[in-house]
Parts: structure tokens; C-alpha cells; sequence
């Protein structure tokens, strides 16, 4: 039987076989192993429903969904969350576009066009409708997310929705049209009623939950007085950057690294404030 794993520069064929943000994988839980393609087609998936993800290091990386949360015997698994900072970043970054791709080929099992089945092409990111030729590319939607500063204070807010006393940076989508320093200063305005200056751009990083690209400023205040939008947030004040209240623990949260990227900005005079 020819063997799916080793490519002919023997190289090894991977495949992230995922169920609602958990990663399966093999060996021990101290020391997790991603499953080869092999692994995956013994579970009964076929090579061709596997997406490809893309090549590092000359190694294949396919991801195929687990469509029920039971347990498969002699594997265990991880959220993504847990194996951020374990494995290198651009196998870890494979994982986001794997989550990505995986949520934008659930929702689009059928052409929007003509409502006919379609068939992921091979190694193609993109879904051609073999009935009527429609194409459909990757949704990426973004968001911004801005530190608004004022001397040695920072903005936080919360939402209704984050857990308990939670506090981060405000953050929003982009709308149709608009630029995207526009939704910088319209979302601050809009969440808490404060004009800002001096945006500069600091970096973004992919979101894929489901399939966000998010676009981190850090802004001055300006001027205006607190006010909160009452729909989108329960609570927003300047906070000490010495004294922050509980913020993102998740390591793999933008609002996080951003947060710990000032606090080191503060510390190292040689360190850029937007890297
Ligand atoms: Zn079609």
C-alpha cells in the first residue's frame, strides 16, 4: 500500500483534524504528536476531503473537521489555546488558517449561485461551482482594535459578554466603505464617547473565530469626557498602567500582547511604542 505520509523528498504529510477549536493529536500529553494523514484516513476521512493548509519545512499540513465531539480512542485533544507558544509560530500560524478555512468550507458546502454541491479543488484556496463556474474566495472580515492612551493611562471596557470584572481594549469591525482609520475613531467615539489623535498603525494578526483579521492601533485622547455606549459596553474607565484590573489571560490574545507590548514600551526607552 503506498504510504501517504512521506512525499518524495521524505518529507512527512500532516493533518490537523479539528472539532470546535480542540486539535486531535497522538503520543503522550506531555509531549502531543499532530496526526499524519495516515492517522486521519484510518479514521475513515478520505484524502481529497482534507484541505491542504500549506508546506513548511518542505512538510504537507492538511486539516480535515471531526463533525462529532466524541472521543477517538488512543487520541486525546487540545484547544489551540494550549498549544500556543508549544510549537513554532508558523506551524502555529498554520493552525489559525486551518481554523480559518475549515469554518469558511462548513459554510460553504453549496454555491450561493446556483445552490449545487461543490468540491474543494485540490491544493486551491478557493471554491469553484463546477455546475455554474462561481467562485468563492476565503471570507476575511476586519476588525480593529486600538490602546488609547492619556500619559500613563490606558482605556479599558468591558462587554456584556466578557466573563466577569474582564477589561480590554475597545475593538470593532469595519464597515462597507469606510476607511480604516475612520472605524478607528468612529468605534471609539461610538463605544465611549471620546475623540482621539496620533493613530498609529501597530500591527495585526489573524483572528480565524470564525475568520477575522485583526488591525491593532495605538491613539492619544483628545478630548471628550467618558460616555458610555450602553448597547456594545457596560463599562469603561482610564485605568493606571501600573495598576491594571484583570485583563485577557489568554495568551494568544491580541488585546493581550498588545497590552504587554506597552508595558514593556514603558519599561525599555529603546523599545517602540508601535514595534
Ligand atoms: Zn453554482
Amino acid at each position: 500500500m503506498k504510504d501517504t505520509n512521506i512525499n518524495k523528498n521524505n518529507t512527512y504529510s500532516y493533518c490537523f483534524l479539528m472539532c470546535k477549536g480542540e486539535i486531535i493529536f497522538k503520543g503522550h500529553e506531555d509531549y502531543p504528536e499532530f496526526l499524519l494523514v495516515s492517522d486521519v484516513e484510518k479514521l475513515g476521512f478520505n484524502k481529497v476531503d482534507m484541505m491542504y493548509i500549506g508546506t513548511v519545512d518542505s512538510n504537507e499540513y492538511y486539516a480535515a473537521n471531526l463533525s462529532n465531539d466524541d472521543k477517538i480512542e488512543g487520541y486525546f485533544s487540545k484547544h489551540m489555546s494550549e498549544i500556543y507558544g508549544e510549537v513554532e509560530e508558523n506551524i502555529f500560524l498554520l493552525v489559525l488558517r486551518a481554523t480559518h478555512l475549515l469554518n469558511w468550507l462548513d459554510k460553504n458546502k453549496y454555491c450561493s449561485c446556483c445552490g449545487k454541491k461543490v468540491q474543494i479543488e485540490p491544493k486551491q484556496t478557493y471554491i469553484e461551482c463546477l455546475n455554474c463556474g462561481h467562485i468563492t474566495y476565503p471570507r476575511i472580515t476586519p476588525a480593529i482594535i486600538v490602546a488609547v492612551l492619556n500619559g500613563d493611562k490606558i482605556l479599558l471596557a468591558r462587554s456584556p459578554h466578557f466573563p466577569p470584572n474582564l477589561y480590554s481594549l475597545i475593538a470593532g469591525h469595519v464597515d462597507a466603505g469606510e476607511f480604516i482609520e475612520t472605524c478607528v475613531k468612529r468605534e471609539v467615539k461610538e463605544e465611549v464617547g471620546i475623540e482621539i489623535k496620533n493613530i498609529k498603525y501597530f500591527g495585526s494578526h489573524p483572528w480565524p473565530f470564525p475568520n477575522k483579521l485583526m488591525l491593532g492601533f495605538i491613539a492619544e485622547y483628545s478630548s471628550g469626557e467618558l460616555k458610555i455606549d450602553n448597547n456594545e459596553i457596560e463599562a469603561a474607565d482610564w485605568f493606571s498602567l501600573d495598576d491594571l484590573p484583570h485583563i485577557p489571560e489568554y495568551k494568544m490574545s491580541y488585546a493581550r500582547m498588545m497590552i504587554n507590548h506597552i508595558l514593556e514600551a514603558r519599561k525599555d526607552p529603546n523599545k517602540n511604542l508601535t514595534k
